[in-house]
């Protein structure tokens, strides 16, 4: 509403106009009764000036409205500006020993921060596989890819990348902190992230 009121000009979720939009809402607070001043503005966004149909000729502010008194009411609020979605891909390495498969717990610093999962890593190779099969003591025996799909979040979509690695060693089926090893046909009660759901789903 503000932004027809005054002709705030750029989209509404640049951070210019929520700057100017900010600074305009601060200068207008009145000295007292702020909650019932705030309320009224949310009322007549909600009721009066409405996106699509404002109803300018029930509105209190239509001596003041610039974008009224320029008949400029379509064209303000500038329509918000679409963010960007960046597409990544992701690599679950799906570690499977006698029907069991290996989740860690993800740290703060992961996609799923707090979620148990697969060892998940952007950039896959041999060489990647290896450390991480060192890392929990495990041989490989057998690598095999399963289907990739979608998974999108805010701002990225994802192409997650199952990998199904079979494998023996003194590590395998040996839990330790913060690692588990579960049955293919388990539904943990973990918390696991979507994906990781879906591929154990399949898994059964
Ligand atoms: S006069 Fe019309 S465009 Fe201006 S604030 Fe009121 S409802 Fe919105």
């Amino acid at each position: 509403m503000l932004a027809r009121v005054f002709c705030v000009d750029g989209p509404a979720n640049s951070s210019a106009s929520t700057r100017q939009l900010w600074l305009l809402a601060e200068n207008l607070l009145p000295d007292a009764d702020i909650d019932s001043y705030t309320q009224g503005l949310m009322d007549l966004g909600a009721n009066v000036c409405t996106r699509r149909n404002p109803n300018c000729a029930e509105c209190p502010l239509m001596t003041t409205c610039q974008a009224r008194a320029n008949d400029m009411v379509d064209v303000y609020p500038a329509p918000s500006l679409k963010k960007s979605i960046k597409h990544k891909s992701i690599y679950m390495i799906v570690f499977v020993f006698k029907g069991q498969t290996l989740i860690i717990k993800n740290s703060g610093a992961g996609l799923w921060p707090g979620l148990w999962g697969f060892i998940d890593t952007e950039v896959y190779s041999k060489n990647t596989l290896d450390e991480f099969s060192k890392k929990f003591e495990l041989e490989i025996e057998s690598i095999s890819r399963l289907d990739t799909f979608r998974h999108r979040l805010t701002h990225i979509d994802y192409s997650v990348h199952p990998i199904r690695v079979n494998v023996s060693g003194s590590g395998a089926h040996e839990d330790r902190v913060g690692t588990r090893w579960i049955r293919l046909n388990d539904k943990t009660r973990l918390p696991v992230s979507v994906p990781v759901r879906r591929i154990l789903n399949s898994l059964c």
